[in-house]
């Protein structure tokens, strides 16, 4: 059996747990899925039924901790029988997937990208730059999964949710938040499946009207490159690369930014690219599946016209 972590964010179920669910159907083992968090309305879990979980267990608690959420998912899965845990690789999908892993004496294998082929799993390495196949003998194993890496499907119907408390151990929480500052954008840009990036080719923080106007018309997340953050022309949140997040949109507009490895390095596993850039040598243009060579201040205004086109049709 799988038991698939499925993280709440301000009340739902993150998308990211819905893809997991789906990955760990095709395993081919019964999934349980556990959410742990703070739910208003548990009955909107039943929902991971529609995913590929046969049984949706809710352990209620006030707010995150690694320490506190690792315990009760590794107390968990061995008291539901699992033997394979199952973690988006989210901020806090990647802060307790290692500590389950320790507290079940499990192997961990993380960024996996693809379903098991002849019992290894793909996972990116090399910020992306190349791929990794791992196998592990290990009877009890974690998961992590890259997001965006998988095609969400509903393959089955909602199932009923059982409440239900595990023990920690009377695991302390080690640390403690004392205030939550929400980062700008409105979708997260580790989630976004369409991502408008700018660089330093837009000249300077008021140009940004367009970028937001653009990636509001697509339901896009807005990035962008180092410099521009550098610079506090955005906040370092948006900051993709090498140094800053890396991403897996469906696709990634890059405007005004040269392609430098650096860069690249955080968003060239995008599966569509398309680079806008006055210059024709830019190396953006090297990795896009897309290029428009032309002046941002002249193509984004066409694409947001066409973008609002289209939206109305
Ligand atoms: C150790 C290290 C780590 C780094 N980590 C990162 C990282 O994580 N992320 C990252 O982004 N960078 C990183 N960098 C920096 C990286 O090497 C580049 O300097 C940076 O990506 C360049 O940003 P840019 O493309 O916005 O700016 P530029 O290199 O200045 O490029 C601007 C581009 O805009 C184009 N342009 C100008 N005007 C227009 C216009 N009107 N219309 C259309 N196009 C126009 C230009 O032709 C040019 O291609 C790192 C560097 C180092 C050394």
């Amino acid at each position: 059996m799988t038991l698939v972590y499925l993280e709440i964010s301000d009340g739902k179920i993150k998308k990211s747990g819905f893809e997991a669910l789906n990955f760990a159907h095709k395993l081919g083992e019964d999934v349980i899925a556990v959410a742990i968090g703070s739910i208003a309305d548990t009955t909107l879990l039943a929902e991971a039924g529609k995913y590929g979980a046969s049984r949706v267990v809710y352990i209620a608690q006030p707010e995150f901790e690694n320490n506190t959420y690792a315990s009760l998912l590794s107390a968990a899965a061995s008291q539901l029988g699992s033997n394979t845990v199952v973690i988006s690789g989210t901020y806090s999908g990647k802060a307790i997937a290692p500590r389950v892993a320790v507290k079940l004496q499990a192997a961990i294998i993380s960024g996996v990208v693809d379903l098991p082929a002849d019992n290894a799993f793909k996972k990116g390495v090399f910020s992306g730059k190349a791929f990794a196949f791992v196998q592990t003998n290990a009877s009890k194993k974690v998961i992590t999964l890259t997001p965006n890496s998988f095609n969400i499907e509903e393959i089955g119907t909602e199932v009923s949710v059982e409440n239900m408390s595990f023990d920690n151990n009377s695991q302390t929480p080690l640390t403690k938040s004392i205030e939550k500052i929400k980062a700008g954008g409105k979708i997260p840009l580790t989630e976004a499946e369409v991502v408008v990036s700018a660089g330093r080719g837009m000249k300077g923080p008021e140009n940004w009207g367009m970028i937001e106007e653009l990636a509001d018309l697509l339901g896009a997340a807005t990035a962008c490159s180092k410099p521009v953050s550098d610079m506090h022309w955005r906040s370092h949140n948006e900051h993709v690369g090498q140094t800053g997040i890396t991403i897996k949109p469906n696709l990634y507009i890059a405007i005004g930014i040269s392609g430098a490895i650096q860069h690249l390095a955080g968003v060239s596993s995008s599966k569509v690219i398309v680079a806008i850039n006055k210059d024709p040598e830019a190396p953006f243009f090297k990795v896009a599946d897309y290029g428009i060579v032309g002046d941002a201040f002249e193509v984004i205004p066409q694409l947001i016209n066409a973008a609002k086109t289209l939206n109305k049709a």
